[in-house]
């Protein structure tokens, strides 16, 4: 079922906003799409904010109302890329308008509006892709298939650390992220994203033990009401074992995701601020040349190829975005696709909350099956 195009509204335009308006004039030329998507409507939180984004963006119509993308019947699609707390009302005022959803992280700031969000996704029938990017890079889908594969063998223990350091000045002011509206901190901000590379590479935790910590207890006179860094023992229902640390003030990291997955037969590396490389030890061999090989990516790891035909040439953030996009369509055109969606996301939303309620009571949580 392809149309020629797609109608796209965007509600957000900061950071996440323009990633996505990249994505949707990209994904076309990059993947040669069947749809095109078409930039109908976006909204911000002004008129005189969205008129100007919706110039550089190349949309249609702009309004100050988020409710007008969503009422606008030529929008088949809505990325959400607002503040955390307004993702449910967005969503499923998108979902009952009968629209498909591209959705940021995290989910929501509460297990009850997540759990709204899904059964409003599953009731409507429309297709829903949260923004878990970093899932798309070439490196980690190669990753995901050596693992497959049985390159490392048995995974018996998983290693995700999450580090960036826009937290770590004790002086700088008091912003929404630390409120307890935006939500707990670190867990839905940071640890939700290696989450969900966790999922592809060695599936879901079965259990949490967490501690959450806040460095710095105020800013400008105020009450910081989040946490700035999380640590979690893990359990994965596979029977391997993790430690997850997610830490937004952690001075000189800037885009950390490393992840290393152990196997009975070797381990394999990955760290998102080297995002086109990843290493690979294999046990196999003479043990005197043994040792990690650093492969970078390349034409061979779709879908690489789509955005460059020459091997070592690097893809960039913005990139996995245009991806995501690509994957997206699929879905909503019935075609297999690697995104993750609203019953996925949820599972993600569920182990961030078990990981909260460890830390509250002190003790090891079972995370909803
Ligand atoms: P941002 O502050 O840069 O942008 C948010 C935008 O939303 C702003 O322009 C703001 O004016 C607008 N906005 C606020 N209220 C609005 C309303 N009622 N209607 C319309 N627009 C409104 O924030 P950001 O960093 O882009 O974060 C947005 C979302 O993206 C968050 O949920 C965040 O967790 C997520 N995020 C995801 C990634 C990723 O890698 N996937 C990275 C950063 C942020």
């Amino acid at each position: 079922m392809t149309n020629s195009t797609i109608g796209v509204g965007l509600i957000g335009t900061g950071f996440m906003g323009k990633c996505h308006a990249l994505a949707w004039n990209a994904v076309a030329a990059t993947f040669g799409e069947a749809r095109r998507p078409r930039l109908v409507h976006l909204a911000e939180a002004d008129q005189s904010l969205a008129d100007s984004k919706a110039r550089e963006f190349g949309f249609a119509k702009a309004s100050g109302d988020w409710r007008a993308v969503i009422a606008d019947p030529e929008v088949d699609v809505v990325s959400i890329a607002a503040p955390n707390p307004f993702h449910a009302e967005m969503a499923c005022a998108a979902f009952e308008a009968g629209k498909h959803v591209w959705c940021e992280k995290p989910m929501a700031t509460s297990r009850d509006d997540a759990r709204r969000m899904l059964e409003a996704q599953k009731g409507s029938g429309r297709v829903a892709a949260l923004g878990y990017n970093y899932i798309q890079n070439p490196a980690i889908r190669q990753m995901e298939a050596l693992i497959q594969d049985g390159v490392i063998g048995t995974v018996n223990h998983v290693r995700l650390e999450m580090d960036e350091d826009f937290m770590a000045d004790p002086d700088a002011p008091f912003v929404y992220k630390n409120g307890a509206a935006s939500g707990y901190g670190a867990l839905d901000d940071f640890a939700v994203h290696p989450l969900s590379i966790l999922w592809r590479l060695a599936g879901p935790v079965s259990s949490v033990m967490t501690d959450q910590a806040k460095p710095y207890a105020s800013r400008e006179g105020r009450r910081v009401e989040t946490h700035e860094i999380a640590t979690s023992l893990l359990r994965l229902r596979s029977g391997a074992s993790g430690l997850l640390v997610a830490n937004r003030a952690a001075w000189g990291r800037k885009g950390r995701i490393a992840v290393q997955v152990f196997g009975s037969a070797g381990t394999i590396a990955y760290d998102q601020e080297r995002m086109n490389e990843f290493q690979l030890f294999t046990r196999e061999g003479d043990e005197r040349t043994q040792g990690f090989r650093t492969v970078l990516t390349a034409p061979a790891h779709a879908p690489y190829g789509a955005f460059v035909p020459a091997p070592g040439h690097g893809l960039g953030f913005n990139d996995l975005k245009v991806i995501e996009a690509h994957e997206l369509l699929a879905a909503i055109d019935g075609r297999p696709a690697r995104i993750v969606d609203f019953e996925t996301g949820f599972a993600i939303e569920e182990t961030v909350h078990a990981m909260a309620r460890s830390h509250d009571e002190r003790r090891w949580v079972d995370c909803p099956a």
